[in-house]
């Protein structure tokens, strides 16, 4: 039986994947219109992406199903197929490694929208939405699911919920945090620290703690939040920092930290302790292959001082 990735991780650190939505761009998809969709309309597309961080040679692949929940695909007019988005998800995500061990981690973003009292969404609906989509996830073969980009405990927490109700065999949390306007600290948009995160999602039972995307989160900010998380929990924790800052060029969003300086966040990140290491918007497989080899030099390194240790 595979290894659990909560486990495997205690012993190694392994490399994540890239972006997605900026990839997806790339690739032809109009903004605002639905990229999970894809995995249906143009799996080879995606299957492009994913292949080429495998290639890359990440360890684990996030399937194509951030917004793949009934709530975010009904706002495409897709809410009849929540089941057939996610199943080809996970199996789009599994072809990329092409037959080598690898970790497809079921994706499951933000449900894009505000709770009752604040919002139109009640409880129950947001509840079902996440607890349909980490079935159908698990059902498919993720080996892990990934409630990502949160910023508000309770969302965190009905999502950190869902897949344990959907027998997922690991659960991940991830916020998103942005850089306070004096540069001081981070905090989630609903003013939660890294602190409050890791205890709730011990607390409530995930296996490893994790933060992706934000604003102004770069590799330096990321070791950061890795500290702090390793301060308040034992769980093995995950980074996903975006390429830099979001930059507005000819009214696109654009990402423009190359790999040559991205990867020098690499050994930092991995000296505090990272388990798992990817990238979010505006990474691309270079990034990916950057971390890589900066990955194996490390802990080729880190081998051989601890043998001239024992020696
Ligand atoms: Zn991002």
């Amino acid at each position: 039986m595979k290894e659990r990735l909560q486990d495997v991780i205690r012993s190694r650190p392994l490399l994540g994947d890239g972006a997605m939505g900026t990839q997806l761009m790339l690739a032809g998809l109009e903004q605002g219109n639905c990229g999970e969709a894809w995995n249906l309309t143009h799996p080879e597309r995606v299957l492009g992406i994913q292949r080429r961080y495998a290639e890359a040679g990440s360890d684990c692949i996030l399937t194509n199903t951030f917004g793949g929940s009934r709530i975010m695909l009904n706002r495409h007019g897709n809410a009849d197929r929540v089941v057939a988005i996610n199943q080809a998800g996970v199996a789009i995500a599994r072809d990329a490694f092409g037959g080598r061990p690898g970790y497809v981690i079921g994706d499951i973003g933000p449900f894009g929208g505000l709770m009752e009292p604040y919002g139109d969404f009640t409880e129950d609906q947001v509840r079902g939405a996440f607890e349909e989509q980490a079935r159908v996830l698990v059902e498919a073969g993720a080996d892990a699911i990934l409630i990502e980009t949160q910023t508000s405990l309770e969302e965190l927490t009905l999502g950190i919920q869902a897949a344990k109700q959907a027998g997922a065999a690991c659960i991940i949390g991830s916020m998103a945090y942005d850089v306070t306007l004096d540069g001081s600290t981070f905090r989630t948009m609903m003013g939660i620290d890294p602190e409050r995160a890791a205890r709730c999602m011990q607390e409530h039972g995930a296996d490893i703690v994790a933060l992706n995307c934000g604003t102004g989160m770069d590799m330096e900010r990321a070791r950061q939040a890795v500290s702090r998380y390793k301060r308040v929990s034992n769980l093995p924790v995950m980074a996903q920092p975006n390429a830099g800052q979001p930059k507005l060029v000819e009214m696109k969003v654009i990402y423009d930290e190359t790999p040559q300086q991205m990867v020098r966040g690499v050994v930092p990140l991995l000296e505090a302790g990272v388990n798992i290491l990817g990238a979010c918007c505006g990474s691309s497989p270079d990034h990916i292959r950057a971390f890589r080899s900066a990955m194996d030099e490390y802990l080729t390194g880190s081998v051989a001082r601890h043998e001239n240790q024992v020696v």
